[in-house]
């Protein structure tokens, strides 16, 4: 049985049912199973065969104390984008060389925060890598290289390709070799990131390949970092199937020996997978508020605003809905589906986290679970409205709860707020 059957087999709760958590913990909740976490940090770990090996989880997607410590034991190596998410990885027990700084557009200060870490540092520009040249000349980098192709599930989320502010561009390699000489630094890794959530092998092969190539233009590299991106079935209620990881394993092994062949030593090869190790783990509890029919369409309001889950508003992303009324599971029989557009309690007519939605005849005090919530959720909440930013809680392998973050207070709302 995989964790997604178990998903549905109700076993991603453990002893509990949504609204037991609810009553306990409050609404809206973020929950993840730390069994389904594990198996799929488990996946990306052993993405490939060919050692030296590292998948850097890319903690933007969920930077959760306790989830990184798990990721960590894991065996996984991390990606960070900001001094914040370098001091939460140090917090979570990385040590400097597990860690690696890809940022874009960084100050001085941000950047000596890394180097004074010895953590290895990417580079995103022809300035940002004369700037690291001037705060430590002789040093070893990356760069990040726009390769010029690009993929991805929605515009927003494409980060290569000529259209998107990231990466040094192909055309620009020479200046950058330029640059590095001129500093003493030495380019001894590459990175890419072409996008993200690709469904299919081919399509990370061709860049990876495409990418190689420009690699073997440095001489001196330690590691090809070739990205993450790699999706996951947000339409698994529908039967969605997921990526094939034995294709893209088998693929990947491939280029690689092929790759290093041609090289003539053997370079770290790393992959920096985001959403694919939390998605899964991570569904987003809320409660029905109220049912109204406007000009023809019937909404449901929720507790679940953009401000809690923003993939929706951003991105017009899906995420499959299951109806629980006291605790358990509405069946989704589909002659008695219904559509209804669910929205959160924010005030703006945009807050909607379901558009005509076929799901069972809902009523007030419904409990609403948005699966495949683990990335990208909790972390792109945020205080709209004076909301409050949910508790998160960790259904542990033996089946109990235990609290990772605690519900924001209103006194944490002013936190920051001086008098004057
Ligand atoms: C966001 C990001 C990732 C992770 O992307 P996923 O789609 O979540 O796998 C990896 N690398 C970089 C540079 C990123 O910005």
């Amino acid at each position: 049985m995989s964790p997604t059957d178990e998903l549905t087999q109700r076993h991603f709760f453990g002893d509990h049912d949504p609204q037991t958590l609810l009553e306990r913990f409050g609404s809206p909740l973020y929950v993840y199973n730390e069994a389904i976490f594990r198996q799929r940090c488990r996946e990306m770990r052993r993405l490939i065969r060919y050692e030296p090996f590292t998948a850097n989880y890319s903690i933007k997607a969920n930077s959760n104390l306790a989830l990184l410590r798990i990721a960590r034991e894991e065996g996984l190596h991390a990606d960070a984008m900001s001094p914040g998410e370098i001091y939460a990885l140090e917090q979570a027990g990385f040590k400097p060389e597990q860690i690696f700084f890809v940022p874009n557009n960084v100050s001085a200060p941000e950047l000596g925060y890394a180097l004074e870490r010895q953590i290895c540092v990417s580079l995103d520009s022809l300035d940002q890598l004369a700037l690291a040249g001037r705060l430590s000349p002789g040093l070893d980098v990356a760069i990040r290289i726009n390769p010029g192709l690009g993929a991805g599930h929605h515009a927003k989320v494409i980060t290569a390709g000529k259209k998107t502010k990231f990466g040094i561009n192909a055309e620009q390699l020479d200046e950058a070799r330029a640059i590095a000489r001129r500093h003493h630094l030495r380019i001894t890794g590459v990175n890419q990131h072409i996008g993200s959530l690709f469904m299919e092998p081919p399509a990370y092969l061709r860049a990876a390949r495409h990418f190689f190539e420009l690699a073997a233009g440095f001489p001196d590299l330690h590691f090809v970092d070739l990205g993450g991106g790699f999706g996951i079935p947000y339409h698994k209620l529908d039967g969605e199937a997921r990526l094939d990881l034995q294709e893209l394993q088998e693929g990947l092994d491939l280029l690689v020996s092929d790759f290093v062949q041609r090289y003539g030593r053997p370079v770290t090869v790393k992959t920096e997978p985001g959403r694919y190790v939390v998605a899964e783990s991570g569904v987003l509890l809320g409660t029905v508020h109220a049912l109204k029919e406007n000009d023809g369409v019937v909404y449901a309001g929720t507790d679940i605003g953009f401000n809690v889950l923003a993939r929706p508003m951003l991105y017009d992303s899906w995420h499959d809905i299951v109806v629980y009324r006291d605790g358990q599971p509405l069946e989704a029989d589909p002659d008695r589906l219904q559509a209804v557009t669910v929205v959160g309690n924010i005030c703006e007519s945009g807050d909607i986290l379901a558009k005509n939605r076929p799901l069972p005849p809902l009523c007030p005090g419904d409990q609403l679970a948005v699966l495949d919530a683990g990335a990208y959720g909790y972390a792109m909440s945020s205080n709209y409205n004076n909301r409050l930013r949910p508790a998160e809680v960790l259904i542990r392998q033996d089946g109990t709860a235990a609290l990772i973050r605690r519900r924001e207070t209103t006194e944490d709302l002013l936190r920051t707020c001086l008098e004057i």
